[in-house]
C-alpha cells in the first residue's frame, strides 16, 4: 500500500514520467504571436473534440469560465446557473467583480436542473430587472457528486435558452469522465452550447492548462480578453506539450478512476458510522457522510490524514474523496482499512 493516498481532489495529479518527456521535447514558439505549433495543435484538436470552429488556449479553467461570462455578458446582465455551480463558490466573486453580472441560482437535483425549472425563473425583459443573458451548465457537476448531465436534459436546457434568446456555457472542467461514463462524444454533449472547454489540470493530469471553444467571433472576443487579463503566454507549448499526450493517452484511463471510486464509494457504505450514496457514484468523485457521533468531518479528515490519507472537507459532515491518477486501486484498500481502523 502506498504511504500517502492523496483523495483530496484530482488536481493533485503529478505529470507522469511519459508526460514529462513529451513536455521536454516539445516543439515550441511565442504563443502570444501564434507561433507555437504545440499550442495551435492542442487547440485545433481540442475544437474538433468539442464539435465548435474555434478555440483558444487558456491558463486555467477558471480562465475558461471567467472569459466566457465578460464575453456573453454585459455589466448588469443575468447567469442562469444551477445553485451548487463553481461559478459561485470557487472562483473568487469572478462573475461580480470583472464581468459585473448577477447569478440567479437554480435549485437542481444533484448539480442537473431540468428545462422547466428554468423556465420558470425567464420572465419578460422589465426595465428594473436585469437582463437575463447566459445559461450556464457544468458537466459533470462537481458539488452535484459528479453527476452525469443527461444528453437529453442538456439538450431541453439549451432549447429553452435559443428559444429565449439566451447563451449558453457549459463549464466541461471534467466533460471527458461524463464522456467515458457514458460513451456520449464531447461534440453531442456541447452541442446547443454556444461555449464550452475542457481542463487538462484535473483527471486529465496535466500540469495546468484549459482550452476555452466556440464559434470564431466568441473566440476572437475570448482572445481579446486572455490578453487584456495577460492569460497569454509565451512558448507554452511546454504545457500544451503534456496536455496533448493528456488527450492522447489519459482519456480512456478515466474508466479505472470510476472503478476506482465505485469501489471506495462501495467500500465505505459498509462502514458504520459512515453514509454513502454508492448509485450516485457515476464518476471519480465519492461524497460521503460521516453520521458516527464521536466524528465531523474535520475531525475524520485530520485522523485519515495522520495515517496517511487525504480527504476534502466539503461541509460539517460531509467528506469527498477523488479518485485520479495518482491513487490506484491499492490506496482505495488504504483508505477503506484507513476508515475502518478509525471509525472501529
Ligand atoms: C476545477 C473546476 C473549475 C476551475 O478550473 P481550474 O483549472 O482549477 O481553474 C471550474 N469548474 C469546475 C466544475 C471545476 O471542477
Amino acid at each position: 500500500m502506498p504511504a500517502f493516498a492523496d483523495f483530496f481532489s484530482d488536481t493533485k495529479t503529478r505529470p507522469t514520467a511519459a508526460m514529462r518527456a513529451a513536455m521536454a521535447n516539445a516543439e515550441v514558439g511565442d504563443e502570444r504571436a501564434g507561433e507555437d505549433p504545440t499550442v495551435n495543435r492542442l487547440v485545433e484538436r481540442c475544437a474538433a473534440l468539442l464539435g465548435k470552429s474555434a478555440a483558444v488556449y487558456l491558463p486555467s479553467g477558471t480562465m475558461c469560465n471567467e472569459i466566457a461570462v465578460a464575453v456573453h455578458c454585459r455589466p448588469g446582465d443575468e447567469v442562469l446557473c444551477d445553485a451548487t455551480s463553481h461559478l459561485i463558490g470557487y472562483e473568487g466573486g469572478g462573475p461580480a467583480a470583472i464581468a459585473g453580472v448577477m447569478l440567479n441560482t437554480i435549485a437542481g437535483a444533484r448539480g442537473i436542473y431540468g428545462a422547466q425549472q428554468l423556465r420558470d425563473k425567464l420572465r419578460p425583459d422589465r426595465p428594473y430587472a436585469p437582463r437575463q443573458r447566459l445559461v450556464e451548465v457544468e458537466q459533470t457537476a462537481n458539488l452535484g457528486g459528479g453527476a452525469v448531465w443527461p444528453l437529453a436534459a442538456l439538450r431541453e436546457v439549451a432549447d429553452v435558452a435559443k428559444a429565449h434568446g439566451l447563451a449558453t456555457h457549459m463549464d466541461g472542467a471534467r466533460l471527458l469522465n461524463a464522456c467515458v461514463a457514458s460513451g456520449v462524444a464531447a461534440a453531442d454533449y456541447a452541442q446547443g452550447y454556444d461555449s464550452v472547454w475542457i481542463d487538462f489540470s484535473k483527471g486529465l493530469g496535466a500540469p495546468g492548462g484549459a482550452v476555452l471553444a466556440g464559434d470564431a467571433a466568441f473566440i476572437a472576443e475570448a482572445t481579446r480578453l486572455k490578453f487584456r487579463w495577460g492569460g497569454a503566454m509565451r512558448q507554452s507549448g511546454i504545457i500544451a506539450a503534456a496536455c496533448e499526450y493528456a488527450l492522447d493517452r489519459h482519456v480512456e484511463r478515466l474508466a479505472d478512476d470510476h472503478a476506482n471510486a465505485r469501489t471506495l464509494a462501495r467500500g465505505i457504505g459498509e462502514i458504520a458510522g459512515l453514509a454513502v450514496d454508492v448509485a450516485g457514484v457515476e464518476t471519480n468523485l465519492v461524497y460521503f457522510d460521516v453520521v458516527d457521533e464521536r466524528f465531523d468531518a474535520a475531525r475524520l479528515a485530520a485522523a485519515a490524514f495522520e495515517r496517511g490519507v487525504r480527504f476534502s472537507e466539503m461541509g460539517a459532515r460531509t467528506l469527498r474523496a477523488v479518485t485520479h491518477l495518482d491513487v490506484d486501486a491499492a490506496a482505495v484498500e488504504k483508505a477503506l482499512s484507513v476508515l475502518r481502523e478509525i471509525l472501529a
